[in-house]
């Protein structure tokens, strides 16, 4: 059964925490963004006002074993820090047995990188190019089987377990999804986790309509799920970026060099009866700022988004797009945000992304419920400053993708079974 954190008695108690610590370092090992590190604080400091001690497990960058280049000892420091306790450092996650035993209440531990051992992922390493199908299925098979053996020996280091790790949710790790069966009654999740399922349910569960869903980024194959599961959701469905140039072709309309997928021609044209039938409205760009390079010295126009000359590349929402769509979130009470819908990274074509932040931001203050999910549209939020001027910025990014697919994440999954 699962408990909850703000009830659970921790005196006493040995709590196995997964966080998301895989946090940006430069050549010097020296942290770019805490933002993770921070994310999970509470949670952590919870355990220990509670009486219990802490055992915090993460993964860093993606090892193929040892290397110490993606150590965890690099962020200890900064861990104790923000904790406001020293954190003690067990450089083998399979070999802290003593380290563990030995925790007093107050005291914490941290786990060397769980990626170190391919049993986390439970995914083979070292299989050679030529390696055959049974090779493979064998070696799936073998890391599968000491799988078991991991997790119950991470298991056996403590009390309860938390899962505060959105970051990785929707993987069916060790650490995430399998270690849950060993506290079939002291799982639960943190803060962190809280926050993101509540930000979900807030959008896929319990919507105030209108519901305006704005869909950006770069291409509609990586997306296509979420616009399918979006439909059965919202009453708008602003699709920018991108993606929309091959919604604009679908219709017949002329896009010149603009980035599409023509081989998704036929699944844009099904969203849209699908739309259609459902009584979604579905808003394209109207007009598009374009660029004969990309680049941001490139020379630039604005020009009907149907009818963009050959040589040229839509970059960027132009304004009268922007105004429609403004409109449209402004008279929502629920707006959910994935995906720029321009090439942002340069500043020559950041202007309707971050007037995407700025509407969001003013329907917050009108009332509505504004998520925004996915790691661009929170890198525009917080150039603009509004990550506190809208009512949630989800952590996730795959995560977040995958939930608002309509996909039960493991992760999740496995505290709530
Ligand atoms: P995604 O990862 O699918 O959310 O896509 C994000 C990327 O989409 C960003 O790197 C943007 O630069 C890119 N993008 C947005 N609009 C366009 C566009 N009109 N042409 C090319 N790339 C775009």
């Amino acid at each position: 059964m699962q408990q909850h954190i703000d009830s659970y008695d921790f005196r006493g108690k040995k709590a196995i925490v997964r966080v998301d610590f895989n946090v940006p370092l430069d050549e010097n090992f020296v942290i770019t963004d805490d933002t993770r590190i921070r994310a999970a604080i509470p949670t952590l400091k919870k355990v220990l006002a509670g009486g219990g001690s802490l055992i915090i497990m993460s993964h860093l960058g993606r090892p193929k074993g040892v290397d110490a280049k993606f150590s965890l000892k690099h962020i200890v420091d900064h861990v104790s820090e923000k904790l406001g306790v020293p954190v003690q450092f067990a450089d083998d996650c399979q070999k802290a047995d003593a380290q563990a035993a030995a925790l007093k209440p107050g005291e914490a531990l941290m786990l060397e990188n769980l990626r170190y051992y391919a049993e986390e992922e439970g995914k083979p390493r070292g299989l050679a190019e030529d390696a055959t199908d049974d090779e493979k299925k064998a070696a799936k098979a073998a890391v599968k089987e000491s799988q078991k053996e991991f997790v119950k020996h991470l298991a056996s280091y403590a009390d309860c377990y938390i899962n505060d790790a959105f970051g990785t949710a929707h993987r069916a790790h060790a650490s995430t999804a399998l270690i849950a069966k060993y506290f079939p009654n002291d799982k639960m999740f943190g803060y962190l986790m809280e926050g993101e399922i509540k930000a979900i349910d807030n959008v896929l569960k319990n919507a105030q309509h209108p519901f305006t869903a704005v869909i950006g980024g770069s291409k509609v194959s990586s997306k296509l799920a979420v616009l399918e599961n979006m439909l059965e959701k919202v009453d708008n469905l602003i699709i920018g970026g991108g993606m929309g140039y091959t919604f604009i072709k679908a219709q017949g309309g002329k896009i010149g060099n603009s980035l599409h997928e023509d081989d998704l021609i036929p699944q844009a044209n099904e969203i849209l009866e699908k739309a259609a039938q459902k009584g979604v409205k579905i808003w394209l760009s109207t007009q598009t700022l374009v660029a004969d390079d990309f680049s941001n010295e490139a020379n630039t126009k604005l020009v009907p988004t149907n009818d963009i000359p050959d040589g040229w590349e839509g970059m960027d929402a132009g304004p009268d797009s922007i105004e429609v769509w403004k409109k449209v979130i402004l008279d929502s009470k629920t707006v959910l945000w994935n995906g720029p819908v321009g090439v942002f990274e340069l500043s020559t074509f950041e202007k309707g992304t971050l007037q995407i932040a700025e509407a969001l931001a003013e329907a917050t203050k009108k009332g509505a419920y504004t998520l925004v999910g996915g790691g661009d549209s929170v890198a525009a939020v917080t150039r603009m400053g509004y990550s506190d001027k809208v009512s949630y910025v989800s952590t996730g990014g795959g995560a977040m993708l995958e939930a608002l697919e309509g996909k039960d994440l493991p992760g999740i999954a496995a505290v709530r079974e």
